[in-house]
């Protein structure tokens, strides 16, 4: 099921968490791997370490936030793969505060990062999309984004930007045979949501009528399906990976 075999995909912040998750879950589907991320060190050892299990894998840096950073990765993976054909917005960051107190700052580095780095890095690889005319675009949204919440409002914009960013694109390039869509987890058991305040954690917990925190490979599992020729017919969907949380 799900084979992914001589499909090459890039993965945004895939050396931890979600993106980890997700880059191993299309390595063994057969995808191959360009994992990027901020840390090289961080990212060419989880290359290494997937090669190391027979894996094509190779690590790149990219800082979703600099479009060099972003065009130089895209040129990379073309000249060692040839060609791109899944990519995995995945790479994102939260700095909570209540509206009335989120510094401007805050503000625009998560909008910066989670929804304009998913922009330039869609845009980048949509150049090799368009010609070969086949791919995949999927980002990582969040329940959050869906259904909003209090000391979240620049994160929660960010994510409910990337739903619309992607709709929007589904429909631009959907002639292609290029498919947009969106996976949007609930609580998810990543360094992330073991940032938060143990009281914070079981209030959400109590929330989700699944009764447990998502696991990373909970949400790689959507991802792979929707990046396999099975969800060919899908595109503009959101996904929702929530236990339940919203519906
Ligand atoms: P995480 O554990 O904090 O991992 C985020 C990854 O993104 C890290 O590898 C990080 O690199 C990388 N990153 C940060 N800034 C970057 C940049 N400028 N360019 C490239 N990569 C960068 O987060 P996670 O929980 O796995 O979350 C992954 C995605 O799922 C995010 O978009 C998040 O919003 C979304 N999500 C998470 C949850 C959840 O409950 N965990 C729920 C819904 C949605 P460093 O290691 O250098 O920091």
């Amino acid at each position: 099921m799900f084979d992914l075999s001589g499909r090459v995909a890039i993965v945004t912040g895939a050396s931890r968490g979600i993106g980890r998750a997700i880059s191993i879950a299309l390595a063994n589907h057969g995808a191959t791997l360009a994992v990027t991320d901020i840390l090289t060190d961080a990212v060419c050892a989880f290359g290494d370490e997937l090669r190391s299990q027979g894996r094509t894998a190779q690590g790149f840096m990219l800082d979703v936030t600099d479009t060099a950073s972003i065009e130089a990765t895209v040129e990379g993976v073309l000249e060692r793969f040839g060609r791109i054909d899944i990519l995995v917005n995945n790479a994102g960051i939260a700095r909570d505060q209540l509206l009335m107190r989120m510094k401007r700052e805050d503000w625009d580095l998560v909008i910066r990062l989670n929804l304009t780095g998913a922009f330039a890095c869609t845009q980048a690889v949509l150049r090799p999309m368009l010609k070969q005319r086949s791919g995949r675009i999927i980002s990582i949204s969040s329940v959050v984004g869906q259904m909003g919440n209090a000391g979240q409002s620049n994160y929660a914009a960010s994510k409910a930007g990337l739903i619309g960013f992607s709709k929007a694109v589904a429909r631009e390039v959907a002639g292609r045979n290029i498919t947009v869509n969106v996976v949007a987890p609930g609580l998810v058991d990543t360094d992330m949501t073991r940032a938060l305040p143990e009281a914070v954690r079981s209030e959400w917990l109590s929330k989700v009528p699944l009764a447990r925190f998502g696991t990373p490979e909970d949400v790689a599992a959507a991802v792979c399906f929707l990046a396999s020729d099975e969800a060919a017919y899908i595109t503009g969907h959101v996904l929702a990976v929530n236990g339940g949380m919203y519906v």
